[in-house]
């Protein structure tokens, strides 16, 4: 047993004692007794009194009347835990100060969002940025307030990068918004103020379409003579070896500036391609028959595991379709086959070309879809290559919301899959079909 029990039931044997002794002395134990008691019952119930007035906060100091015993080291332990909470009551309040003047402070804006995607906080930065109201927005939903409908999609289905939309509040201003979950389907929106940057790449975009124009004209002047002269009779036969030299590199640059023009023009479309329902059998039925089998170039064998359509741009679907299936013609030796396969399931539909060419190394893999890179140059340009093929694919990919997948292994093969999600696929009759 605890030393403070311990004296505590030696304090009530004293008064007992005492009692008795006096009991005896002057008769009457029974009284005394009992005095005795209510003395110590009283002395007991005025401590629980001030306890329980303590631990109701009605006390904010404990009162230290006893110095030694079983009250005392109550009261001492109780004052302790007090002196505890309010330390972690400060600690708390300090950083809560720490945390609004650091978010007050940045520039970014912050936004809680719950999962009505109705807003809890914001920042002062997100006041400026959105022209937000603590009054008038807590608990509004934020696509009541930015209308723009990248975002409203983006809401929808957050992806990795963040969307950029016009500023809702500042004419000519862009802003980046991402969005992060976390907890129980809350979601923290960053709004960055990109208007320089936006500036910028549209300044770099225009620069290059407009360049890649100007050089159009010029070009095709240029192969205009080239073609009469490779046809004339009296051009020096030395001469036809360059002539047709210099054709094929105007071609070439004929079509670098075709994929430069036709990038840029993704890169500023809206985020989001057309709706148009694109019969993707028929299409890649006469793509597949632009490679008629040959000795010199590998089979190609088309399989339709479905009739699926899409909802997407025409022109976009065939330029993904033809750049993918023509690098595995041009990566695949004669013996090989190439694989074009569509197909469907419940997550929407995959579009694949697997090929037995001679594949891409492994650290190559993530940076093939950059612009002009190649993993051997000269190979492709010897092939037609202009290295912007797998860039068009991939913008041409995010503006239907699908993805590409690249498997590959140096001398064995690649297989490049998109992934066209369940809202862009149009299902006719969900049968199979065969090949075609
Ligand atoms: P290119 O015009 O050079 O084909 P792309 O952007 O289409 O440009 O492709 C970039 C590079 O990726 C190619 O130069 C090639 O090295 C590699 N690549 C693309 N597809 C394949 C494939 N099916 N097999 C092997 N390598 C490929």
């Amino acid at each position: 047993m605890p030393k403070r029990w311990i004296s505590q039931i030696a304090v009530l044997a004293a008064w007992l004692v005492a009692a008795l002794l006096l009991g005896l002395g002057f008769g009457g134990t029974g009284w005394w007794l009992a005095g005795a008691l209510a003395l110590y019952l009283a002395h007991t119930l005025r401590n629980v009194y001030l306890l329980d007035r303590v631990l109701e906060g009605g006390k904010r100091r404990v009162p230290m009347f006893e110095t030694r015993g079983l009250w005392a080291e109550v009261f001492g332990r109780v004052a302790r835990l007090q002196g505890k909470a309010r330390n972690r009551k400060k600690k708390y309040h300090r950083l809560l100060r720490e945390v609004r003047e650091s978010t007050g402070a940045l520039s970014d804006g912050g936004i809680i969002l719950d999962a009505a995607h109705e807003i809890v906080w914001f920042n002062p930065a997100a006041t400026r940025l959105l022209g937000l109201d603590p009054a008038r927005d807590i608990g509004n939903r934020i696509d009541n307030l930015v209308r723009h409908p990248d975002f409203v999609s983006y809401l929808a289905g957050p992806r990795a990068e963040p969307v950029v939309v016009p500023s809702p509040v500042e004419e000519g201003g862009w802003l980046a918004v991402q969005l992060i979950p976390y907890g129980q389907e809350q979601h923290l929106a960053i709004v960055r103020d990109v208007t320089r940057e936006h500036m910028l790449e549209t300044t770099r975009r225009d620069f290059v379409a407009n360049a890649s124009h100007e050089l159009r004209s010029p070009l095709t002047v240029v192969s205009g003579y080239l073609d009469s002269l490779s046809d004339a009779d009296d051009v020096p036969g030395g001469w036809s070896k360059p002539i047709a030299e210099m054709r094929r590199q105007v071609a070439r640059m004929t079509q670098i500036l075709r994929d430069l023009i036709e990038l840029t023009r993704l890169e500023a479309a809206e985020a989001r391609a057309p709706q148009t329902f694109v019969d993707v059998c028929g299409m890649l039925r006469i793509l597949t028959n632009d490679f008629p089998p040959s000795d010199d170039r590998p089979r190609l064998r088309l399989r339709l595991e479905t009739d699926a359509a899409l909802l997407g741009s025409e022109s976009e679907l065939h330029s993904i379709f033809f750049n993918l299936i023509s690098n595995a013609m041009r990566f695949t030796p004669a013996q090989g086959t190439v694989d074009v396969v569509w197909r469907a399931d419940a997550d929407g539909a995959v579009f694949e070309v697997v090929d037995t060419g001679i594949g891409i190394p492994e650290e190559q893999i993530p940076r093939i879809t950059e612009r002009f890179y190649r993993v051997d140059p000269g190979r492709s340009r010897a092939t037609g290559g202009t290295g912007l093929g797998l860039a068009i694919v991939k913008h041409a990919l995010q503006r239907h919301g699908a993805t590409l997948s690249i498997e590959s292994r140096e001398g064995e093969g690649s297989t490049f899959s998109c992934r066209f999600p369940a809202a862009r696929v149009a299902l006719r009759s969900g049968a199979a079909q065969a090949a075609g």
